[in-house]
């Protein structure tokens, strides 16, 4: 039996979480679900944020379903012990090097981008982000007296910014394989005219496409993707990219269509096994008000059982089941407008699983 570890994590976690679980068991299929402390959650009950005894869950585990981790009151706490440190720990103790992150603008929410509705009317792009490596793990780092450099003897910081080609060809590949079931299309964002990293990695993109003839590749610039991405979304399909480039453009992306209560995420490793999440923080400041918009996670569900656990039909019933309950008016508070009936968290879990029980959308 497929084994999925339930970490809700803090602030929102627990409660949007407890939604997207209530989807899955709506689904009657057979899985093992457990569930355990995360982030600030774990370091009040096991003094620290990722506790072995989580760690193991999650690896054991085929997929995992997250919530989201991180409160200011543990800003002060010192960097190994915060909350967000934690996924950081699973994703390199899993190797969870690939992120999917789609932008998806649901056509009942148009009006909420901040963009022009018709440039982001039917907007669906998937950003890939590599997550392992790129100058947020590249060694060495820290903080020096400058040997050197414009202001010698003054205290500097220092960061790595590193690829191997290894790296570069796998995210690749999963960017072409990715493009295949969608237009055909991959635009490789690097910053190649300044960065030896880049030019590797526009090289390595480049001889991967060959193999991938059906693909179209293009390369960009990523401060000329980051203007694209605001002036014409809808040109892009699969954008691939390195960490850094890919943690900046894809919040971008999710902004474009104005609710990222609504933007699942998924990380995976090399075996398939993959940690699913909202695009969102841990929103402290709403949680335990019952107000915040469990979509993200849901959908993130949704993902999980096409990535992770091989049941697409079921990724598809939650995806329409989504469709039809903005079809059908109901809106968190994120999303609200004129005209569309406002429900809180538990409300709208209940409506999805209402819309997934319902004969009508389980056969469509
Ligand atoms: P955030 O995403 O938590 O919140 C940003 C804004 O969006 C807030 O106004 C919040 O109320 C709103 N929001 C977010 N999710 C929502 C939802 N589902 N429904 C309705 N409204 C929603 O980002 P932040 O405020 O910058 O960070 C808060 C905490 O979350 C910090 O501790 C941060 O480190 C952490 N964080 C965690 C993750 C993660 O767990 N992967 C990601 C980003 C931030």
């Amino acid at each position: 039996m497929k084994k999925i570890a339930v970490l809700p994590g803090d602030g929102i976690g627990p409660e949007i979480v407890a939604e997207a679980v209530k989807v899955l068991n709506a689904l009657e299929l057979e899985f093992d679900m457990e569930a355990a402390p995360v982030g600030g959650a774990a370091y009040e009950s096991h003094g620290h944020p990722l506790p072995e005894s989580t760690l193991k869950l999650a690896q054991e585990a085929d997929a995992i379903l997250f919530g989201a981790v991180g409160d200011w009151k543990y800003d002060k706490l010192e960097r190994a012990l915060r909350p967000e440190q934690a996924i950081l720990g699973l994703r390199k103790h899993l190797g969870l090097f690939a992120n999917f992150r789609p932008a998806i603008c649901y056509e009942q929410l148009t009006h909420a981008s901040s963009l022009k509705p018709e440039l982001i009317a039917g907007l669906d792009i998937l950003i890939i982000r590599e997550l392992t490596g790129d100058i947020y793990f590249g060694q060495p780092r820290g903080r020096r007296t400058a040997p050197d450099g414009h202001f010698p003897g003054a205290e500097e910081a220092f960061d790595t910014m590193r690829y191997s080609r290894p790296e570069i060809e796998r995210i690749a590949h999963i960017a072409f394989q990715a493009a295949r079931k969608r237009s055909q299309r991959v635009t490789s964002v690097d910053k190649s005219n300044v960065l030896e990293t880049f030019q590797l990695w526009k090289d390595v993109v480049t001889e991967v496409g060959q193999q991938y003839p059906d693909v179209a590749l293009d390369h960009m610039y990523v401060d000329n993707a980051a203007m694209q991405l605001v002036r014409a979304p809808k040109k892009f399909d699969v954008v691939v990219t390195g960490n850094m480039f890919g943690d900046i453009l894809s919040d971008e992306a999710a902004m474009l269509t104005g609710s990222i209560g609504m933007l699942p995420s998924a990380s995976l490793n090399e075996r398939g096994q993959g940690l699913y999440e909202p695009s969102h923080g841990s929103a402290p400041d709403i949680a335990g008000q019952g107000i915040a918009n469990p979509l993200a996670t849901i959908l993130s569900a949704a993902m999980m059982l096409r990535f992770s656990l091989d049941q697409p039909q079921a990724a598809d019933r939650i995806e329409s089941a989504v469709q039809h309950v903005l079809a059908q008016g109901l809106r968190t508070a994120d999303i609200h407008s004129d005209g569309t009936t406002k429900v809180g968290t538990r409300e709208m879990g209940d409506a999805v699983v209402a819309a997934i029980t319902t004969k009508t959308i389980t056969k469509g």
